[in-house]
């Protein structure tokens, strides 16, 4: 019998939509009593939110369980939670006996019992009958982030039907979130002092579309009307759902980052058709003019797929040189990963890892020149930076063009975290900037 509130560790991989998970986990077991411990050795239960995106984000996710496995106390217990734990339940639970529950997304709603009932712990403040309604999309989240910035999830799923992507399968179809609800966790974020928002969803611009509501530009405006905002960020934009109404709309409103997270996966025709995803290079070059002329200096960037079935040397070449013409700020590349029950994973024509690498690692040289190159082209602009956080008495910020935890950042002279500044930008090196605060932005 645990006589004091149990203690929680969590930790996260994966993307940000994993993390709002958590943040909301996180409120949901303090409403329960649960307190947060600082350290999984100090923990009476830890928890891994994992990642089950891809094979290497699923390796990553089991190492971590893994190492917190072996760093917890012998009488503690460990929960496996997350897109992982959704998609492999069964097998996780069976190939790690080192975990004391696997509950996937779908079995939310009876985490907090099942955490009561291993710690033998007598809930405070939730009620059963609410426990059974909890929807993870609409929990609040509790405490505020430490970082100025903090993501909100608008919806949940995906109704696209690309070959390569097994999400779908395990987080379901597209369920939006209600824009009332959206606003008002934007509104306490805000109020709680977070003034960058980023709006994430597997699809954002197909936000709205399954419910008889406001599309993603009418969120976008709504949500900018909260005070205190001072920056909000959109992630993962779909090519066909970026209409030029969206694109107006995020070039027009001086509080939407002109930062636009495309995600175009290839250039090829042929194999953009075998991915069951929209366009051609032709297509993906024509959006970025339109962007850029409704928004010149907009910030892109976008994730490609190297080594998708039947890719050949043509369609590596014809990437590259899309990459050369247009110049992307940022731009992640990820070897194709066969995953089960996607129609690509038996598709003729697959690509030996090696050879995978061997484009990844080309492109990603052809990227990393475009990137620097970008990069330096700030040096003496005057740029709105929010400082992040002081790294070794460093103070690190961002401007509208990087997003965190993904792309290069700001170091500034001077400055505390949270703090809004004028910064006129003096130096560059690889993807980061150096620049002197002017004054308060
Ligand atoms: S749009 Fe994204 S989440 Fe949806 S199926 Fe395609 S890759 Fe997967």
């Amino acid at each position: 019998m645990t006589a004091d509130a149990p203690t929680v560790w969590l930790t996260t991989l994966g993307c940000a939509k994993n993390q709002v998970d958590s943040d909301k986990i996180t409120g949901m077991l303090s409403a329960a009593g649960y307190r947060s411990a600082e350290t999984p050795e100090a923990a009476d239960v830890v928890m891994v939110n994992t990642c089950g995106f891809i094979e290497p984000a699923r390796r990553e996710s089991v190492d971590t369980i893994l190492d917190v496995a072996g760093a917890k106390r012998d009488d503690a217990s460990l929960v496996v939670i997350g897109c992982m734990a959704q998609r492999y339940e069964k097998e996780l639970a069976e190939a790690l006996p080192e975990a004391d529950a696997v509950i996937g997304l779908d079995r939310y709603p009876e985490l907090i019992d099942r955490l009561d009932a291993m710690r033998r712990w007598t809930p405070i403040t939730i009620g059963t009958a609410r426990r059974s309604h909890m929807d993870i999309l609409y929990e609040t989240r509790r405490p505020t982030p430490a970082t100025p910035y903090a993501y909100v999830k608008v919806a949940e799923g995906c109704d696209k039907l690309c070959t390569f992507c097994a999400i779908p399968q395990f987080r379901g179809k597209q369920r939006s979130r209600n824009p009332e609800n959206i606003r008002a966790e934007a509104a306490e974020l805000a109020a709680a002092g977070v003034a960058e928002i980023g709006l994430v969803a597997q699809d954002l611009a197909a936000y709205g579309r399954d419910i008889d509501g406001p599309g993603i530009v009418d969120l976008v405006r709504s949500v900018t009307t909260v005070d205190g905002l001072r920056r909000l960020r959109l992630y993962y934009l779909y090519p066909r759902e970026i209409r030029p109404a969206l694109i107006e709309e995020m070039a027009g409103n001086p509080l939407v980052a002109d930062y636009f997270d495309l995600s175009l996966q290839h250039t090829s025709g042929p194999l953009l058709r075998a991915m069951k995803r929209p366009g051609s290079g032709e297509q993906h070059r024509d959006l970025i003019t339109r962007i850029r002329d409704a928004a010149p200096a907009a910030a892109l960037r976008s994730s490609f797929i190297v080594g998708f079935p039947g890719e050949t040397d043509d369609d590596v070449d014809d990437l590259a040189s899309f990459l050369s013409d247009v110049e992307l700020d940022w731009a992640g590349f990820f070897p194709y990963s066969p995953e089960e029950g996607t129609e690509a994973a038996v598709m003729d024509g697959q690509i030996p890892d090696g050879e995978k690498q061997e484009r990844l690692r080309y492109l990603q040289a052809i990227q990393d020149e475009i990137t620097t190159s970008r990069t330096i082209e700030q040096i003496g602009r005057t740029v709105t930076v929010v400082v992040d956080q002081v790294e070794d008495g460093m103070p690190v910020g961002r401007s509208y063009r990087e997003a965190p935890e993904i792309d290069g950042v700001i170091i500034l002279d001077h400055g505390e975290p949270g703090e809004w500044v004028t910064a006129e930008v003096t130096g560059g090196f690889g993807t980061d900037l150096e620049a002197v605060v002017r004054g308060p932005a």
